[in-house]
Parts: C-alpha cells; sequence; structure tokens
C-alpha cells in the first residue's frame, strides 16, 4: 500500500460537529465541546496503519537460525475497527511459522498486527493481511494465523449474540499442504 499522507485533523472535527448536530446534540455544550477534536485524534491514531508499512514496521530485525522448528506466539492482543461499522472489534492472535533460516524478533510479530488491525478492516482479511506479510518477512516455509475476536457491531447492535466470538485462520506453505504441521499449530496456539 502506498504511503498516505497524514489526515486533516481540523477537518475531521468539523465533520464529528456536524456528526453530533445531524444526531441532535449540541456540540456547544459543555460536555460536548472539546470531542470533535478528541474523536479526530483518536480515529486518526487508530487509523495510523494506513500510513505505516511491514519493511518499515519491521526495520530489518531478523534473527537468524540453524534450526527450523515451529516459532509461535500467541495472546497477542489486538483492537480493531469493522469497515461496516466503524465500531470496534477486538481480541487475540497466535502467529506460526516455520523458518527456514530468518526469524523475526517477536516484537515486531506484535507490530505488524498492529499495523493491521489500526485499519479499517474485516478480520478474515486482516488474518491473511498477517500471515503474508510473516511470510513474505520471513521466508519461512509455512505460516499460520488464528484470531479470535468479538465485534462491538454485533453484540451492541443486538444482532448476533451478545457473546460470541469469530474465529479466523490463515494457513500458508506446509501449513497448508502438512496436515500434520498444521494440527502442531492449532494445538499449540490453543484454538
Ligand atoms: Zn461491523
Amino acid at each position: 500500500m502506498k504511503q498516505k499522507k497524514e489526515p486533516d485533523q481540523k477537518k475531521i472535527a468539523a465533520l464529528v460537529k456536524s456528526l453530533l448536530r445531524e444526531l441532535g446534540e449540541d456540540p456547544e455544550r459543555d460536555g460536548l465541546k472539546k470531542t470533535p477534536e478528541r474523536v479526530a485524534k483518536s480515529l486518526v491514531f487508530l487509523t495510523r496503519g494506513y500510513r505505516q508499512n511491514v519493511k518499515a514496521v519491521v526495520n530489518g530485525a531478523y534473527f537468524s537460525t540453524g534450526t527450523n522448528n515451529m516459532v509461535i506466539l500467541k495472546d497477542i492482543e489486538l483492537y480493531s475497527m469493522c469497515e461496516h461499522h466503524m465500531l470496534p472489534f477486538y481480541g487475540k492472535c497466535a502467529i506460526g511459522y516455520i523458518s527456514q533460516g530468518k526469524v523475526l524478533g517477536v516484537s515486531k510479530l506484535a507490530r505488524i498486527v498492529d499495523m493491521y488491525a489500526r485499519r479499517l478492516q474485516i478480520q478474515e482479511r486482516m488474518t491473511e493481511e498477517i500471515a503474508n506479510s510473516v511470510m513474505d518477512e520471513t521466508g519461512a516455509e509455512g505460516v499460520g494465523v488464528v484470531i479470535r475476536a468479538r465485534h462491538l457491531c454485533m453484540a451492541m447492535r443486538g444482532v448476533e449474540k451478545q457473546n460470541s466470538e469469530m474465529v479466523t485462520s490463515s494457513v500458508l506453505g506446509s501449513f497448508r499442504s502438512d496436515e500434520k504441521v498444521r494440527h502442531e499449530f492449532l494445538s499449540l496456539a490453543g484454538v
């Protein structure tokens, strides 16, 4: 994705102000006076993944390893917003891969997750994007990603069961072709 310029916070604040008015609120009342600016600031932060790219996030933080065992990082917290309602969804992500000599620093995996989470998303696509990035960056033999998340657009609007969780997975390379590898990943990832 092309690097995008910083959004204009003043413009966003003005839009939020007319949104509040349209919703029947008085944006000039005390409690709401600073709300448009706050919302603008928070939206810019929550979408900063648009202005990041994997290369810059990873920043060459690789290690070499002689072994090719499975590496798993699980319970990576994620907070994102669904692109259909712009409401939060949040949960946990597990990433596993079998390297071919190139291993990523653990914190970098979490930062890749963050980068994709801070965009308007659908969970399925985000899961694939993370898997593809880890594959591209490490040249791994196989990659697996599982995300479990709760969507507030379901819970708050009462369309689905309030406590339902959505589980998505993406498996590439040997994680896709080799059933034993896939099972090892899924059991270690606690899915
Ligand atoms: Zn939604």
